[in-house]
């Protein structure tokens, strides 16, 4: 997809630039502090899942010291490079520049696995075999999803498949086990629509599948106009993780503890759930219950929210909206149902409305969808 993004970002009108321009200006407010997500101790850590760097052919103007400085800079807690390995025969060059560090933040190891049969991000928390990989890519046969997913497993490798359905869509399959989805790939509706990744991600869990959606800026460039509307860490993919550590980043990746705002400077969504009514909110998006037919109270809360903000809050139950609620600047959501019993549910939420560094020019407001961040699931009934 990225040849298209380029081409559709080069179609920005001049006055659409000098609303981004004015809008990015007085926007850089603070990351929402780090208040826990329930009893269990943890982390919140931002960072972006999906950025290519000039070892990448098609960008160029995106140098890893620069990447990294931006990175830094907007407070991002992990980091990680994906550049395609098509170009380089799946030699990967990333994670020898003497760029590719970090006294802030936690380092992954990433690659964008590159294929003519769809994209996907292969994560570890230190170098990997990844001609190994690479040697799967042009299988065509029935098993070759599954022969991708076990070797990335076999070397203890998250594998996340990227924009599924749009630009370049999977065509692998879903039905391998894949670690992670990104149900975000750059601006929420441009230039990608991403409603149809989230269509398939509910479809998925429908299946009886629990997959992490993550989100990833596929940023290219750090000059021209795509670089004004889109850079590092739009969207940002928060995780709950258990240390500041790239095996308990992947770990929290991998459970669900996830959410995906529109920047990091936006707000930060939590979906708890508290089953026992203890008051502790002790289930964490991710989570899966018992399916045991009590009421169970569940909790939003959106963590920097501003006084003066307008947020428009679907809950989404089985994939269908179940509650639209709006907020006035209010940080919680209070709910409560009764998943059925011996059934699988699942809850997740989706925010919409303005956000601090998002574009107020009517005309981005459609490049963003006006979508401020997304949860990930709370489960029951399932495994
Ligand atoms: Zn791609
Ligand atoms: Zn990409």
């Amino acid at each position: 997809m990225e040849a298209d993004m380029r081409r559709s970002f080069a179609a920005l009108t001049a006055a659409a630039l000098l609303s981004l321009l004015s809008a990015c200006s007085d926007s850089r407010d603070e990351a929402p502090a780090d208040p826990p997500a329930g009893p269990r101790p943890g982390t919140w850590l931002s960072g972006d899942l999906h950025l290519h760097s000039d070892h990448s052919d098609d960008a160029a103007d995106n140098p890893m010291a620069e990447l990294v400085n931006v990175a830094e800079e907007r407070g991002m807690g992990f980091f990680t490079v994906t550049d395609h390995d098509n170009h380089v025969e799946g030699r990967l060059t990333t994670w020898d520049d003497p760029a590719f560090r970090s006294g802030k933040m936690v380092l992954l190891y990433g690659v964008e696995y590159t294929t003519a049969r769809g994209h996907a991000n292969i994560f570890g928390t230190k170098p990997f075999d990844h001609p190994r990989l690479y040697a799967l890519r042009d299988r065509s046969d029935v098993g070759a999803g599954r022969a991708i997913a076990a070797e990335a497993h076999a070397q203890g490798l998250h594998l996340s498949v990227n924009h599924p359905v749009n630009g370049d869509p999977w065509e692998f399959g879903f039905d391998m086990p894949f670690d992670s989805m990104e149900v975000w790939n750059a601006l929420y509706a441009f230039p990608t629509d991403n409603s149809g990744a989230i269509r398939l991600w509910d479809e998925l869990i429908g299946g009886g599948r629990r997959i992490t959606g993550r989100g990833g800026s596929d940023c290219h460039h750090q000059t021209g106009i795509e670089s004004l509307g889109l850079n590092v860490g739009n969207p940002t993919t928060w995780v709950y993780a258990e240390a500041p550590t790239a095996a308990a980043v992947l770990a929290a990746l991998k459970a669900g503890h996830v959410a995906v705002g529109y920047a990091p400077t936006a707000e930060r969504l939590r979906l708890t759930a508290d089953a026992d009514h203890d008051g502790g909110y002790e289930a964490l998006m991710g989570d899966s219950l018992p399916a045991a037919g009590r009421p169970v109270a569940f909790r939003l809360e959106i963590d920097g929210a501003r006084p003066l903000a307008v947020y428009n809050v679907t809950v989404l139950k089985n994939g269908q909206p179940f509650l639209e609620r709006r907020l006035f600047g209010e940080q919680a959501l209070d709910f409560e149902d009764r998943p059925a019993a011996g059934q699988r549910s699942w809850y997740r939420v989706e925010v919409r409305g303005s956000t601090p560094e998002a574009p107020a020019a009517a005309v981005l407001v459609g490049f963003y969808g006006g979508f401020v961040g997304l949860t990930n699931p709370i489960y029951f009934g399932f495994e």
